[in-house]
């Protein structure tokens, strides 16, 4: 690996916001595997990027995809035949619509789409509350697990990728998605075509801090390098909000009605 320290300049691009040659090395961390890490800034939108997860990301030193599907068994398996555990999940995960239930009346008219939804228990209770629920994710184990377990929703559309979904949305789900994709403003601009008029992205994505430091994620947002992102792909800003507990910061950003 070239040292990252002298060679940054014009060889590696900003995850957040895909400038080239920005990215300025800033410090030194363990991840929580207890592996060196540098974390750097970026000059044009703020964000503070995982530099060692870019540069291997920029060399083909990692495999981006199965990275991601590690935690396909791990963290995010679900037990089939534990139908009560799954009915409590799906209860404990009504958060996200009851947060959209304070900033939109109709839910139950919406198209609803939640992109990298993990486990599906959130998902799942959206199915509930809103019209129609779409999920794209890398893998769908989980979530038929929980429809095999407690019964498939009617208004249910799974797929792999947003270019197949059947239908634009009203409301999307970036729930702690955002900080894995090596380009947003590429997988920002590629959403807004798959989303209608005064449509609305929800997300929440770590703060930087070391624990949150990890090899599949690349950008540690903040308020400024949110702004830069939504503002640079045409979105308005709705609202945010800081969870100081855990270190989140959680973000709506709205197209403009036309
Ligand atoms: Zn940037």
């Amino acid at each position: 690996m070239p040292n990252p320290y002298i060679e940054f300049a014009a060889h590696y691009t900003c995850p957040a916001c895909a400038k080239a040659g920005t990215l300025r090395p800033n410090l030194s961390c363990l991840d929580i595997n207890g592996e060196p890490t540098i974390i750097a800034v970026c000059a044009h939108c703020l964000v503070q990027a995982n530099m060692t997860a870019v540069i291997a990301h920029h060399d083909g030193l990692i495999d981006n995809m199965s990275n991601q599907t590690a935690a396909r068994d791990t963290i995010y398996s679900v037990e089939v035949d534990n139908v009560d555990a799954i009915r409590k999940q799906i209860a404990d995960n009504m958060f996200l619509t009851d947060l959209l239930a304070t900033k939109r009346s109709n839910l139950k008219s919406l198209v609803y789409l939640d992109v990298g939804y993990g486990a599906g228990y959130s998902l799942y209770a959206a199915t509930e509350r809103m019209g129609h629920v779409m999920g794209v994710d890398l893998y769908d184990d989980s979530i038929r697990n929980i429809c095999a377990a407690v019964g498939e929703p009617t208004n249910l559309e799974l797929k792999g990728d947003i270019a197949a979904l059947s239908q634009p949305a009203d409301v999307v789900i970036l729930w702690h998605t955002l900080e894995h994709i090596p380009n947003c403003p590429e997988f920002i601009g590629a959403l807004r075509t798959k989303m209608l008029p005064s449509g609305c992205i929800l997300l929440q994505v770590p703060l930087f801090q070391p624990r949150a430091v990890v090899d599949v994620h690349f950008s540690f947002f903040g308020l400024a390098s949110l702004r830069s992102l939504f503002f640079s792909t045409g979105f308005e800003e709705e609202d945010y909000w800081f969870d100081n507990e855990n270190g989140f910061v959680t973000y709506m950003a709205k197209l403009p009605a036309s």
